[in-house]
């Protein structure tokens, strides 16, 4: 059945941006379904492309007429010319869609960096052990390191650990790489559960990221740096 469109809820949830996934699905078609492991292979008819869905605990595909209402935590949605639809479903955000031309590419891409939320505290040391001489927000935001972290989670992350952006990696002692692992968990999985309501995140930074703002914490002046190019917003009183 060919696909008339392809509607994107969750830009996070397409695992390999470099494609321009709705040029290449629309007009094409599914032509063949299979399994693999923990992965879902769809080969679609044109581009030599496959569509792998990887899903978290939560997730889930349903099948509907266009226009029923769409159930909570829907990230894409191919629309068919036959008047159905197919959502997935990813309550908790563990799911990924790639396009590839190969299941070899999503082992590469999985492996690249580690999944927040899935690494234990072991892991994360280990990691930092990996990389003495990076800057904490750089740290974070490798995704060849840690795979999903932007810049303003980043950001989030170092103010409640209370560590600097610029400090490096190997100069943290253990309970601050400890701390810095907690507070990693708590903002994402906060952020997840928030889905775009921010009460309760009164003394969180990433409402207040404007020139002149001033710390939710100490109303001190917030400071701010470029690191890997991007704008870091740190409280120099909260964060050692
Ligand atoms: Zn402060």
């Amino acid at each position: 059945m060919e696909i008339e469109s392809f509607g994107v809820r969750d830009e996070q949830f397409l695992a390999t941006p470099v494609w321009d996934y709705g040029g290449i699905l629309v007009g094409n078609e599914f032509v063949g379904v299979g399994r693999r492991g923990k992965f879902l292979v769809v080969d679609l008819r044109l581009y030599s492309l496959k569509l792998v869905f990887h899903f978290g605990m939560t997730g889930g595909l349903s099948y509907n007429k266009t226009g029923e209402p769409e159930e909570k935590h829907v990230r894409v949605v191919f629309r068919f010319v036959n008047g159905y639809e197919l959502r997935v479903i990813d309550q908790r955000r563990f799911g990924k869609l790639y396009l590839v031309e190969d299941m070899v590419q999503v082992k590469t891409i999985r492996n690249m960096g580690g999944e927040p939320l899935e690494m234990d505290e072991k892991n994360f040391l280990e990691i930092c052990d990996k990389h003495p001489r990076r800057a904490a927000k750089s740290f974070l935001m490798d995704q060849s390191i840690i795979a999903g972290i932007g810049n303003i989670y980043s950001d989030e992350i170092l103010f409640q650990a209370g560590a600097r952006p610029y400090r490096k990696i190997g100069e943290l002692t253990d309970a601050e790489k400890r701390r810095l692992f907690q507070k990693m968990r708590e903002v994402l999985e906060k952020m997840v559960r928030a889905e775009a309501n921010f009460d309760g995140f009164k003394d969180f930074l990433l409402l207040y990221r404007e020139r002149g703002a001033k710390c939710p914490r100490c109303g001190g002046a917030l400071e701010t740096l470029k690191i890997a190019n991007r704008t870091s917003y740190y409280c120099l009183r909260c964060q050692g």
